[in-house]
Protein backbone atom coordinates (compact mmCIF):
# COMPACT_ATOMS: atom_id res chain seq x y z
CA UNK A 1 0.00 0.00 0.00
CA UNK A 2 1.41 3.51 -0.99
CA UNK A 3 -0.20 5.67 1.36
CA UNK A 4 0.37 9.86 1.25
CA UNK A 5 -1.19 11.81 3.90
CA UNK A 6 -0.29 15.53 3.25
CA UNK A 7 -1.11 17.35 0.10
CA UNK A 8 -2.41 20.87 -1.06
CA UNK A 9 -4.62 21.80 -3.87
CA UNK A 10 -5.63 25.38 -5.08
CA UNK A 11 -8.33 24.98 -2.58
CA UNK A 12 -5.09 26.37 -0.58
CA UNK A 13 -1.52 26.92 -2.10
CA UNK A 14 -1.10 24.18 -4.17
CA UNK A 15 -1.22 24.27 -7.98
CA UNK A 16 -3.33 21.83 -9.11
CA UNK A 17 -7.29 21.72 -8.62
CA UNK A 18 -8.50 18.93 -5.95
CA UNK A 19 -9.45 16.52 -8.58
CA UNK A 20 -6.28 16.68 -10.54
CA UNK A 21 -3.83 15.86 -7.32
CA UNK A 22 -6.07 12.84 -6.98
CA UNK A 23 -5.46 11.96 -10.30
CA UNK A 24 -2.06 13.20 -9.90
CA UNK A 25 -1.79 10.49 -7.37
CA UNK A 26 -3.52 7.51 -9.11
CA UNK A 27 -1.10 8.75 -11.80
CA UNK A 28 1.77 8.28 -8.87
CA UNK A 29 1.01 4.72 -8.28
CA UNK A 30 -0.73 6.23 -4.63
CA UNK A 31 -3.49 3.72 -3.12
CA UNK A 32 -4.78 6.19 -0.65
CA UNK A 33 -4.29 10.14 -0.65
CA UNK A 34 -4.99 12.82 1.76
CA UNK A 35 -5.99 16.36 0.66
CA UNK A 36 -4.70 18.55 3.81
CA UNK A 37 -5.32 21.90 2.47
CA UNK A 38 -4.54 25.17 4.42
CA UNK A 39 -7.30 25.99 7.40
CA UNK A 40 -10.54 24.95 4.70
CA UNK A 41 -11.94 21.83 4.00
CA UNK A 42 -13.15 23.40 0.41
CA UNK A 43 -11.41 20.59 -1.81
CA UNK A 44 -12.84 17.65 -0.22
CA UNK A 45 -16.33 16.95 -2.64
CA UNK A 46 -14.16 17.56 -5.73
CA UNK A 47 -10.83 15.13 -4.71
CA UNK A 48 -13.50 12.11 -3.07
CA UNK A 49 -15.59 12.25 -6.43
CA UNK A 50 -11.79 12.06 -8.17
CA UNK A 51 -10.68 9.06 -5.87
CA UNK A 52 -13.61 7.16 -6.56
CA UNK A 53 -13.47 7.34 -10.01
CA UNK A 54 -9.31 6.96 -10.32
CA UNK A 55 -10.57 3.78 -7.92
CA UNK A 56 -8.50 5.17 -5.05
CA UNK A 57 -8.94 5.83 -1.63
CA UNK A 58 -9.38 9.26 0.26
CA UNK A 59 -8.61 10.92 3.05
CA UNK A 60 -10.25 14.30 4.03
CA UNK A 61 -7.80 16.00 5.55
CA UNK A 62 -6.47 19.88 6.70
CA UNK A 63 -3.61 21.48 7.44
CA UNK A 64 -4.34 23.74 10.39
CA UNK A 65 -2.11 27.22 11.44
CA UNK A 66 -1.33 27.01 14.86
CA UNK A 67 1.20 28.33 17.18
CA UNK A 68 3.11 27.29 20.29
CA UNK A 69 4.80 29.87 22.49
CA UNK A 70 5.01 32.18 19.91
CA UNK A 71 6.18 29.58 17.09
CA UNK A 72 4.44 28.85 14.01
CA UNK A 73 3.25 25.09 13.94
CA UNK A 74 1.30 23.15 11.72
CA UNK A 75 -1.33 20.51 12.79
CA UNK A 76 -2.78 17.82 10.33
CA UNK A 77 -6.33 17.06 10.62
CA UNK A 78 -7.70 13.60 9.67
CA UNK A 79 -11.31 12.72 9.34
CA UNK A 80 -13.09 15.28 10.91
CA UNK A 81 -16.64 16.28 10.86
CA UNK A 82 -16.44 19.16 8.77
CA UNK A 83 -19.61 20.40 10.03
CA UNK A 84 -18.04 20.90 13.28
CA UNK A 85 -19.25 24.29 15.05
CA UNK A 86 -15.89 24.82 17.14
CA UNK A 87 -13.81 23.81 14.16
CA UNK A 88 -15.53 25.52 11.46
CA UNK A 89 -15.38 28.83 13.69
CA UNK A 90 -11.64 28.01 14.35
CA UNK A 91 -11.13 27.89 10.50
CA UNK A 92 -13.42 30.84 9.03
CA UNK A 93 -11.75 32.97 11.61
CA UNK A 94 -7.91 32.03 10.72
CA UNK A 95 -8.82 32.22 6.74
CA UNK A 96 -10.25 35.71 7.25
CA UNK A 97 -7.33 37.09 9.27
CA UNK A 98 -5.20 35.78 6.13
CA UNK A 99 -6.89 38.22 4.03
CA UNK A 100 -6.18 41.16 6.29
CA UNK A 101 -1.96 40.06 6.90
CA UNK A 102 -1.96 39.14 3.58
CA UNK A 103 -2.98 43.36 2.82
CA UNK A 104 -1.05 44.93 4.43
CA UNK A 105 2.17 42.40 3.74
CA UNK A 106 1.32 43.69 0.33
CA UNK A 107 1.22 47.69 1.77
CA UNK A 108 4.18 47.15 3.21
CA UNK A 109 6.43 45.68 -0.33
CA UNK A 110 4.15 48.16 -1.95
CA UNK A 111 5.77 50.93 -0.32
CA UNK A 112 8.95 49.65 -1.66
CA UNK A 113 8.14 47.85 -5.13
CA UNK A 114 5.32 47.93 -7.08
CA UNK A 115 2.57 45.39 -6.03
CA UNK A 116 -0.74 45.68 -5.23
CA UNK A 117 -3.65 43.38 -4.10
CA UNK A 118 -4.95 43.26 -7.35
CA UNK A 119 -1.86 41.04 -8.38
CA UNK A 120 -2.62 38.70 -5.92
CA UNK A 121 -6.28 38.30 -6.71
CA UNK A 122 -5.13 37.75 -10.13
CA UNK A 123 -3.13 34.65 -8.87
CA UNK A 124 -6.08 33.29 -6.54
CA UNK A 125 -7.87 31.03 -7.46
CA UNK A 126 -11.69 31.44 -6.50
CA UNK A 127 -12.18 30.41 -2.63
CA UNK A 128 -8.22 29.75 -1.62
CA UNK A 129 -6.92 29.82 1.89
CA UNK A 130 -4.86 33.00 0.81
CA UNK A 131 -1.22 32.26 1.75
CA UNK A 132 2.14 33.89 1.02
CA UNK A 133 2.69 31.21 -1.85
CA UNK A 134 0.23 33.64 -3.82
CA UNK A 135 1.86 36.75 -2.63
CA UNK A 136 4.90 35.19 -4.31
CA UNK A 137 3.21 34.29 -7.55
CA UNK A 138 2.08 38.06 -7.91
CA UNK A 139 5.74 39.00 -7.36
CA UNK A 140 7.03 36.77 -9.92
CA UNK A 141 3.87 38.27 -12.10
CA UNK A 142 5.55 41.79 -11.81
CA UNK A 143 8.96 40.22 -12.28
CA UNK A 144 10.39 41.35 -8.58
CA UNK A 145 11.51 37.17 -8.07
CA UNK A 146 11.96 34.48 -10.95
CA UNK A 147 10.35 31.53 -8.56
CA UNK A 148 8.34 31.41 -5.16
CA UNK A 149 11.59 29.59 -3.75
CA UNK A 150 12.99 32.95 -4.58
CA UNK A 151 10.36 35.22 -2.78
CA UNK A 152 10.39 33.24 0.51
CA UNK A 153 14.26 33.54 0.49
CA UNK A 154 14.09 37.00 0.69
CA UNK A 155 11.01 39.60 0.19
CA UNK A 156 8.52 36.73 2.10
CA UNK A 157 11.09 35.64 4.92
CA UNK A 158 9.37 35.36 8.09
CA UNK A 159 11.70 37.91 9.67
CA UNK A 160 11.73 39.62 6.64
CA UNK A 161 10.23 43.64 7.53
CA UNK A 162 7.64 42.79 4.83
CA UNK A 163 6.44 39.71 6.93
CA UNK A 164 3.23 40.05 9.31
CA UNK A 165 1.88 37.22 11.20
CA UNK A 166 -1.09 35.78 10.83
CA UNK A 167 -3.98 34.87 14.04
CA UNK A 168 -3.66 31.18 14.54
CA UNK A 169 -4.89 29.14 17.62
CA UNK A 170 -2.80 27.92 20.22
CA UNK A 171 -1.64 24.06 18.88
CA UNK A 172 -3.57 22.28 22.30
CA UNK A 173 -6.58 23.97 21.90
CA UNK A 174 -6.54 23.10 17.96
CA UNK A 175 -5.66 19.61 19.20
CA UNK A 176 -9.16 19.62 21.33
CA UNK A 177 -11.03 21.19 18.49
CA UNK A 178 -9.85 17.93 16.37
CA UNK A 179 -10.71 15.85 18.74
CA UNK A 180 -14.07 17.03 19.59
CA UNK A 181 -15.15 17.21 15.99
CA UNK A 182 -14.06 13.46 15.81
CA UNK A 183 -10.96 13.55 13.98
CA UNK A 184 -7.41 12.65 14.50
CA UNK A 185 -4.45 15.23 15.17
CA UNK A 186 -0.32 14.95 13.70
CA UNK A 187 2.03 17.52 14.01
CA UNK A 188 3.19 18.50 10.25
CA UNK A 189 7.38 19.09 10.41
CA UNK A 190 8.21 19.06 13.84
CA UNK A 191 11.87 20.05 12.85
CA UNK A 192 10.90 21.97 9.14
CA UNK A 193 14.03 24.27 10.68
CA UNK A 194 13.77 26.09 7.25
CA UNK A 195 10.14 27.29 7.78
CA UNK A 196 11.57 29.75 11.27
CA UNK A 197 11.61 28.34 14.30
CA UNK A 198 10.70 24.94 15.61
CA UNK A 199 9.39 23.83 19.24
CA UNK A 200 11.35 21.81 21.40
CA UNK A 201 11.27 18.26 22.42
CA UNK A 202 9.12 19.41 25.82
CA UNK A 203 6.57 21.51 23.80
CA UNK A 204 5.91 18.31 21.51
CA UNK A 205 5.56 16.61 24.49
CA UNK A 206 2.56 18.60 26.19
CA UNK A 207 1.37 18.61 22.60
CA UNK A 208 0.89 14.50 23.03
CA UNK A 209 -0.31 15.02 26.53
CA UNK A 210 -2.81 17.19 25.06
CA UNK A 211 -4.02 14.21 22.66
CA UNK A 212 -1.48 14.33 19.73
CA UNK A 213 -1.65 11.34 17.54
CA UNK A 214 1.06 10.63 15.83
CA UNK A 215 4.53 13.38 14.48
CA UNK A 216 5.09 13.58 11.01
CA UNK A 217 8.83 12.68 11.12
CA UNK A 218 8.99 11.55 7.00
CA UNK A 219 8.65 14.92 5.73
CA UNK A 220 10.87 16.56 2.26
CA UNK A 221 12.15 19.19 4.70
CA UNK A 222 13.37 17.11 7.15
CA UNK A 223 16.89 15.50 7.43
CA UNK A 224 17.75 12.09 8.24
CA UNK A 225 19.43 12.80 11.61
CA UNK A 226 15.77 14.94 12.17
CA UNK A 227 13.35 11.72 10.94
CA UNK A 228 15.45 9.99 13.70
CA UNK A 229 15.32 12.17 16.33
CA UNK A 230 11.65 12.13 15.75
CA UNK A 231 11.51 8.42 15.64
CA UNK A 232 12.87 8.26 18.96
CA UNK A 233 10.44 11.24 21.02
CA UNK A 234 7.62 9.62 19.28
CA UNK A 235 8.75 5.84 20.57
CA UNK A 236 8.86 7.80 23.99
CA UNK A 237 5.65 9.69 23.62
CA UNK A 238 3.75 6.68 22.78
CA UNK A 239 3.22 8.82 19.59
CA UNK A 240 2.45 7.15 15.83
CA UNK A 241 5.07 8.15 13.01
CA UNK A 242 3.82 8.93 9.75
CA UNK A 243 5.32 10.30 6.09
CA UNK A 244 3.91 12.57 2.95
CA UNK A 245 5.34 14.44 0.23
CA UNK A 246 3.44 17.76 1.43
CA UNK A 247 2.98 18.06 -2.43
CA UNK A 248 1.80 21.70 -3.84
CA UNK A 249 1.61 20.65 -7.47
CA UNK A 250 4.60 22.92 -9.36
CA UNK A 251 4.47 25.34 -6.32
CA UNK A 252 7.19 23.05 -4.78
CA UNK A 253 9.55 20.62 -5.51
CA UNK A 254 7.92 18.08 -3.88
CA UNK A 255 7.04 14.68 -5.43
CA UNK A 256 3.94 12.55 -4.67
CA UNK A 257 4.82 9.91 -2.89
CA UNK A 258 8.04 10.96 -2.07
CA UNK A 259 7.53 10.27 1.87
CA UNK A 260 4.78 7.61 2.70
CA UNK A 261 2.82 6.16 5.80
CA UNK A 262 2.89 2.64 6.22
CA UNK A 263 -0.90 0.68 6.07
CA UNK A 264 -0.46 -0.46 9.73
CA UNK A 265 0.22 3.69 11.20
CA UNK A 266 -2.60 4.69 8.89
CA UNK A 267 -5.23 1.92 10.27
CA UNK A 268 -4.66 2.69 13.80
CA UNK A 269 -5.11 6.79 13.05
CA UNK A 270 -7.74 5.66 11.51
CA UNK A 271 -9.09 3.66 13.94
CA UNK A 272 -8.89 6.97 16.44
CA UNK A 273 -11.10 8.59 14.37
CA UNK A 274 -15.19 9.09 16.18
CA UNK A 275 -18.40 10.89 15.32
CA UNK A 276 -18.09 14.55 16.03
CA UNK A 277 -19.06 15.30 19.71
P1 LIG B 1 1.78 31.19 5.12
O1 LIG B 1 1.03 30.04 5.76
O2 LIG B 1 0.87 32.09 4.38
O3 LIG B 1 2.67 31.89 6.09
O4 LIG B 1 2.72 30.55 4.01
C1 LIG B 1 3.52 29.43 4.34
C2 LIG B 1 3.30 28.34 3.31
O5 LIG B 1 4.06 28.63 2.17
C3 LIG B 1 3.77 26.99 3.80
O6 LIG B 1 2.71 26.24 4.29
C4 LIG B 1 4.34 26.33 2.60
O7 LIG B 1 3.42 25.43 2.03
C5 LIG B 1 4.61 27.44 1.63
N1 LIG B 1 6.05 27.61 1.45
C6 LIG B 1 6.98 27.72 2.42
N2 LIG B 1 8.21 27.88 1.89
C7 LIG B 1 8.05 27.84 0.55
C8 LIG B 1 8.95 27.93 -0.57
N3 LIG B 1 10.26 28.12 -0.38
N4 LIG B 1 8.43 27.85 -1.80
C9 LIG B 1 7.10 27.69 -1.98
N5 LIG B 1 6.20 27.60 -0.97
C10 LIG B 1 6.68 27.67 0.27
ZN1 LIG C 1 1.34 25.20 1.73
FE1 LIG D 1 3.00 22.95 6.62
FE1 LIG E 1 1.58 21.46 3.90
Amino acid sequence: MRIDLHTHSTASDGTQSPGDVVRAAAAAGLDVVALTDHDTTAGWAQAADAARQAGIGFVPGLELSCRVDGISVHLLAYLADPEHPGLRAELAATRGDRVHRARRMVDLIAADLPLTWDDVLAQLPPGATVGRPHLADALVARGHVATRDEAFASILRTGSRYHVGHRAPEARHAIATVRAAGGVPVMAHPLAARRGRVVSDAAIARLAHAGLAALEADHPDHLPAEREHLRGLAGELGLLVTGASDYHGTGRPHRLGENLTPAATWEQLAAQARPAS
